[in-house]
């Protein structure tokens, strides 16, 4: 089991509706160590590959996207959830439903934070149905540049975003995967790495 494996196992709660809440360590209070250690991790993984942006969305892709550009040293751009779906020239849109929220959400990134032929390493810290990450890639390719691959604290492999995003071709690489996880007896599960 790795640290986040771990982590979540000690400190995560699985409540009804398929949700994990990792309050303590990644969306409420954040615990630098668990980003230090999935930033190197991430860092890692994609050694070799030049990374001239990091992209998440805000608010909880933040600080994981903030300690991997600092290793980088490059800058981080976070998508803004807009309030209005009101078209403006100046901004990349796209649009994500939110699984915890149930709602339709905008996200939009100003024009001049993407240039054409960047290549993005776009992070979050969960994926689920993979919305989130579609959206993401949607304004990477409206501004012209290139998705090098996506990295993911936790991604819900009982969920089709993993699976969806691979079979079409992007490089996703996950922290931790959950295979299962049960709210009655809190069991979570864990897909052994290999099987990535
Ligand atoms: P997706 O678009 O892949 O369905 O969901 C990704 C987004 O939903 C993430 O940015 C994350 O904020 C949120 N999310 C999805 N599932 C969970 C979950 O089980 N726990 C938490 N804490 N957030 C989740």
């Amino acid at each position: 089991m790795n640290f986040l494996e771990e982590k979540i196992l000690a400190d995560g709660r699985v409540y009804a509706g398929d949700i994990l809440k990792v309050d303590s360590f990644i969306n409420h209070r954040i615990d630098m160590d668990v980003m230090r250690q999935a930033a190197c991790e991430f860092k890692r993984r994609y050694e070799g590959e030049r990374v001239d942006k990091i992209l998440t969305i805000e608010a909880s892709g933040i600080a994981i996207a903030v300690m991997l550009a600092n290793m980088y040293d490059v800058p981080v751009v976070f998508a803004k959830k807009a309030e209005t779906a009101n078209s403006t020239d100046d901004k990349y849109r796209s649009q994500a439903f939110s699984f915890t929220r149930k709602e339709m959400n905008d996200i939009v990134v100003s024009r001049p934070y993407i240039s054409p032929g960047e290549r993005i390493l776009i992070v979050d810290d969960f994926l689920a149905t993979g919305q989130a990450a579609r959206a993401l890639i949607d304004i990477v390719r409206q501004a012209g540049a290139e998705v090098v691959g996506l990295g993911m604290l936790v991604e819900k492999g009982q969920q089709e975003g993993g699976k969806s995003l691979r079979g079409d071709g992007y490089r996703v690489e996950s922290i931790a995967i959950i295979d299962s996880m049960d709210h009655g007896t809190q069991t979570i599960r864990f897909r052994n790495h290999s099987a990535q």
